[in-house]
């Protein structure tokens, strides 16, 4: 399996299509899921390109779980959470629906199940939970 350029990740980080980011450094890229299972859902990505896991190098890796760390910290922080999910999936029997490697980081919160897949947020209420984090951050 070869990487597509043409995936939305690709053309979120080309900025061709609009995201709500979160964070960035030099090899990492963060933003809100559009379909959010939690409020807070966000995703990190490599701004390499690799599908998943499997291509991804130990850089890509290390870069994306040091931010994933960061952003699991600031998500719990922003919303009062006792604990955080971080979820990634490889390939489509795997679960994977966007080609280029992401981590899904969910803050939660105690008893609180996470809500099914597939329902797009409310602009709005994206852009004030994205702010919420982005005040964590700084
Ligand atoms: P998966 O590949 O199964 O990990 O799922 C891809 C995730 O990307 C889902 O949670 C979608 O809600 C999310 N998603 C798809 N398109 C966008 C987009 N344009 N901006 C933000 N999140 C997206």
């Amino acid at each position: 399996m070869s990487y597509d350029s043409d995936n939305i990740f690709a053309k979120i980080l080309r900025g061709e299509i609009p995201s709500e980011k979160l964070y960035e450094d030099e090899s990492t890229y963060v933003f809100m899921d559009i379909m959010p299972r939690a409020d807070g859902h966000c995703l990190v990505i490599p701004k390499t390109p690799c599908r998943n896991m499997l291509d991804a190098s130990p850089e890509q890796l290390t870069a994306c779980l040091v931010t994933v760390q960061k952003m699991g910290h600031a998500v719990m922080q922003a919303f009062g959470a006792e604990g955080v999910t971080v979820q990634q999936f490889n390939e489509a029997a795997g679960g994977q629906e966007v080609f280029h490697l992401h981590y899904h980081v969910l803050p939660r919160h105690d008893g609180v199940k996470l809500r099914p897949p597939g329902t797009m947020a409310d602009f709005a209420v994206l852009k004030d939970q994205a702010d919420k984090i982005r005040a964590v951050l700084g």
